[in-house]
């Protein structure tokens, strides 16, 4: 925690200069502040809301029940990204694979990695 003030305490310039940025950019500023830096956040064109301090990213609810399933579908995404980011991993190995029980253990890691996209996908689009 004390590194993040550290941070936010050194640049204050550096902080207006990326909010100017940020509200040129088509941005809003929003009445909630960084809890760790205590700036106002700021909601892109994408949705996301950012500290234009640490750029920690926030999601903002009205509801526990909101709440859980934003987090849950930020949990789905990050799980798809890692997932997807093996599976290019596997893939050089799979090139790499000499003989057929490594190609199938290759494999078996890709198919696995997959069906966690498949269902990251499908759980957060509600299907
Ligand atoms: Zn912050």
């Amino acid at each position: 925690m004390s590194a993040t003030a550290g941070r936010a305490a050194r640049g204050e310039d550096e902080v207006v200069k990326k909010m100017a940025a940020l509200l040129k950019s088509g941005a809003t500023m929003l009445e909630q502040t960084c809890p760790a830096c205590n700036v106002p956040l700021f909601r892109l064109k994408t949705g996301e809301i950012v500290c234009p301090s640490c750029g920690q990213r926030f999601v903002i609810v009205s509801s526990d029940e909101e709440e859980l399933e934003v987090r849950g579908n930020l949990t789905l995404q990050e799980l798809e990204r890692v997932a997807i980011e093996k599976l290019a991993r596997v893939a050089a190995e799979l090139r790499a694979a000499r003989d057929y029980s490594e190609v199938s253990e290759a494999l078996e890691v890709a198919l696995n990695l997959l069906r966690v996209v498949e269902y990251a996908r499908r759980i957060r689009k509600g299907a």
